[in-house]
């Protein structure tokens, strides 16, 4: 049967465009169907992006707050104008929206904006118009969850914090992920008086657990109430602010934005996944195998949808392997999910990757030790306001190879990459050691951890 193209993807964000341009720089005919107006998806319009944008200028005001250490006669009272960097952030976005239309263009990706849906394993539907395909790509990403209770309209989630025009004064943020201390720690530094609320005892519960409690003493340190154990039942109007009743009792009153930062919840419904009998498992994820591939055998996810590490590059990642070995004959080319690594935008950063400690305990027993370091960086030795940093290697057997590595501090977001290669590589403890130092730098505790 003669198909209209050889591929359809359904999202326009990065596991949808990253999978689009390689299937097509190989020759295959696609078509990319986005809902919005705009291509690029959740990290470049309401994600990583944006929010980079703000950790930045979140950054900066740390940097005046540190300026008088290093000799600068400034004060902190510089004021931050929100709108005139939020358009310049938009600028830069739109900017970036007119790079991926060029590109699709450049590589001859044809592209379609509306919701689209499944009409059979084989054919799309956009605007009343039927596509046919051989194979089908989806990835609409997802969106953010919102509680459904009392007054939950009256609050905004990360979307509507990309869409402030002024800094809120006052804010409560709901939720545990790196989301809600992102979006915390860069309202804190801009000027806002910051809340977090947590329904468990802390937050980050996923990450090695030192990162969670220095994140919170630096968090607190900088000015943010954390709430913990509260559960947000109701939302309410008090005296032209929001009041925010918990599960068991508590209020919290007197806020100028509630931001629920509580996950993501994936875009399966009313796509026509019925129709074309593609299975979702019982929390709306798409399941697939190690080619991406789905219960329906041309069909395939990607990126969030598939509930797998929900990261750009890993998206983008998943799609160029997938169009490498479907359209360039490299036949088992999959994305391996283990050992990738990841950063939390917080105020200081987290970089982490591989195993925690209690995973590696998990897996391997007694068979696991573990090497840490904490001190502060010499960039403090100057400024009155203190961060530590610390460091985690987690290492196994008797080679001591490295499975885990967990930073929190200046500049370890920075530091991440690198190592990443060498612990994807099986890196051992020795051959961090063997590794000479770059002094004076913080990374060089790294490879001098005794
Ligand atoms: C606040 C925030 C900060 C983040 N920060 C980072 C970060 O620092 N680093 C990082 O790696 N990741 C970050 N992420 C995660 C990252 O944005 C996602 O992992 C990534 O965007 C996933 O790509 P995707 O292609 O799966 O989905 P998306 O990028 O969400 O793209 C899906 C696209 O599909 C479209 N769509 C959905 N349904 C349909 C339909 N039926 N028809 C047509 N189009 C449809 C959507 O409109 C969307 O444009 C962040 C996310 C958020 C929310």
């Amino acid at each position: 049967m003669a198909y209209d193209y050889d591929l359809i993807a359904i999202g326009g964000g990065s596991g949808g465009i990253a999978l689009s341009n390689r299937a097509a720089s190989y020759g295959a005919r696609c078509l990319i169907i986005e809902k919005d107006p705009e291509m690029g998806g959740t990290c470049v319009n309401r994600g990583c992006v944006p929010k980079k944008a703000m950790w930045y200028a979140a950054d900066m005001a740390h940097a005046l707050r540190d300026a008088p250490g290093y000799g600068y006669d400034i004060t902190r009272n510089a004021p931050f104008n929100w709108s005139e960097f939020v358009t310049k952030r938009e600028n830069y976005i739109s900017n970036i929206n007119k790079y991926y239309v060029s590109a699709f263009e450049k590589n001859g990706v044809d592209t379609a904006y509306g919701l689209a849906k499944l009409v059979d394993k084989n054919t799309v539907e956009v605007n009343g118009k039927q596509y046919t395909a051989e194979r089908i790509a989806l990835a609409p990403g997802g969106t953010p969850t919102v509680p459904n209770i009392e007054g939950k309209e009256l609050a905004i989630t990360s979307d509507g914090f990309f869409e402030l025009q002024s800094l809120p004064e006052k804010v409560l943020v709901l939720g545990a992920g790196y989301i809600a201390v992102e979006l915390a720690g860069m309202l804190q530094a801009l000027g806002a008086d910051v809340s977090l609320a947590v329904r468990k005892k802390t937050f980050l519960r996923e990450f090695e657990s030192v990162l969670s409690e220095r994140l919170s003493e630096a968090m607190q340190a900088d000015g943010v109430t954390i709430n913990t154990e509260f559960t947000a039942a109701k939302i309410e109007q008090h005296n032209g602010k929001l009041r925010v009743h918990g599960e068991s009792g508590q209020t919290l009153d007197g806020f100028d934005q509630v931001i629920f930062a509580i996950g993501r919840t994936p875009l399966t419904k009313g796509i026509g996944l019925q129709e074309a009998g593609v299975e979702v498992d019982e929390r709306g994820y798409i399941p697939v195998d190690k080619f991406q591939q789905t219960n329906v055998p041309n069909i395939f996810a990607l990126g969030d949808v598939t509930g797998q590490a929900e990261l750009t590059p890993v998206a983008i990642a998943a799609g160029r392997r997938m169009a490498d070995r479907i359209y360039n004959n490299q036949t088992d080319r999959h994305l391996n999910y283990e050992n990738i690594a990841t950063v939390v935008f917080s105020h200081p950063p987290i970089a982490t990757i591989g195993l925690t400690e209690a995973q590696a305990r998990e897996q391997y027993g007694d068979d696991v030790n573990t090497y840490e370091a904490s001190f502060n960086p010499m960039y403090m030795a100057f400024t009155e306001h203190k961060v530590k940093t610390t460091m985690k290697l987690v290492v196994v057997g008797k080679d001591e190879r490295v499975v885990g590595c967990h930073m929190i501090g200046l500049a370890v977001d920075e530091m991440m990459q690198g190592f990443a290669v060498a612990i994807s590589m099986g890196a051992t403890k020795k051959d961090f050691d063997d590794t000479v130092a770059i002094h004076p730098t913080s990374s060089e505790e790294l490879v001098t951890m005794r």
